[in-house]
């Protein structure tokens, strides 16, 4: 039995983002949009978890791929991004899970309410946007050169939230999603295994990270706007200067071998894929250059230049190392 299932990475948005909210002042004008998004993004996050093992427990019959958060990159097809994508024979799944609480209600014009502690939100429609996705996809395959059936549903993770408007529209909780897999896995095959095998190859090429500007690039934040200082690497927490070499957790006791790295991490995910003895002066609050210098030697991330001309730099691959590294 062919089966494919890709590991679901933490999302660049949210490592972003909880590295911005420790450095973030509660007097920042920007903190409460900042701590709203880290929100969204957290129960966002956990919700597509919850689904994964949803899945994870759903007996298939016939070969599948399983992609969590794939990413719709070709040329001439507009970018999507799938929560979750069911590829088998028979068909494919585009899956937009949607962990909102309160009152959700569907209103005819493609608007979607919500309620919650008394206060009403509009939010994009999702079953719009997997509508949308959905198209995109049956277009990608049409590109491949098959007429491939792309079935679509918007997923709540927990019957606590309360739908409205949403009958017979395809949005479903958590525990409908067996019984709408076990259905569709009773199409017809339209393809053999080579051929299965072969398109999952060609959607694991196409599932590419978009290009997008960094945290603070979108918020508009300079580093100077930022709260100085070295973080430990497991707790969150800000070190404590013990003495001119060490810095200590005063949660978890761990004196940092390189206090600087995390400083270096914040700045390749906030603001720029390169960063410079200044700048790693500037966020950590470390005046002492040399020290800097020893410290970002140090961490192994590649460089360019020599002496006060010297640049670090990541690429995209030790981006997902630390995203592989943080899936809490
Ligand atoms: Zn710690």
């Amino acid at each position: 039995m062919i089966f494919i299932q890709l590991k679901r990475e933490m999302p660049k948005s949210l490592f972003a983002l909880r590295r911005l909210i420790r450095r973030i002042s509660i007097n920042h004008p920007q903190h409460n949009s900042i701590h709203q998004e880290l929100y969204n993004s957290n129960a966002g996050y956990s919700g597509e978890k919850y689904i994964d093992s949803v899945l994870k427990n759903i007996h298939f019959p016939i070969p599948h791929s399983i992609f969590p958060n794939f990413r719709l990159c070709e040329k001439n097809i507009p970018s999507s991004q799938i929560d979750i994508l069911v590829f088998t024979p028979a068909y494919a799944l585009v899956i937009e899970v949607k962990n909102w609480s309160g009152s959700i209600s569907f209103q005819q014009t493609g608007q979607t309410i919500q309620t919650k502690d008394s206060i009403v939100r509009s939010m994009d429609c999702p079953i719009v946007q997997a509508e949308y996705y959905k198209e995109n996809l049956k277009d990608w395959f049409h590109l491949k050169g098959i007429n491939h059936p792309v079935h679509r549903v918007v997923i709540f993770p927990y019957a606590s939230t309360i739908l409205l408007g949403a009958e017979g529209r395809g949005v479903h909780f958590a525990k409908e999603l067996p019984q709408i897999i076990r259905n569709l896995n009773k199409l017809p095959l339209l393809m053999n295994s080579n051929e299965f095998n072969s398109l999952s190859k060609k959607l694991i090429d196409v599932n590419k990270s978009f290009k997008r500007n960094t945290l603070c690039q979108q918020y508009g934040i300079l580093p100077s706007e930022l709260t100085q200082g070295v973080y430990c690497s497991h707790c969150d927490i800000q070190l404590y200067k013990k003495n001119s070499r060490h810095y200590v957790c005063p949660s978890c006791s761990i004196v940092s071998e390189n206090p600087v790295k995390e400083t270096m991490i914040d700045w390749f995910t906030l603001f720029d894929s390169h960063v410079t003895n200044k700048d790693v002066r500037l966020l950590s609050g470390i005046l002492d250059s040399y020290r800097v210098q020893y410290y970002m030697k140090l961490s192994g991330f590649p460089f360019t230049g020599r002496n006060k001309g010297r640049v670090y730099h990541v690429n995209e691959y030790e981006k997902l190392l630390f995203l592989s590294n943080n899936t809490k």
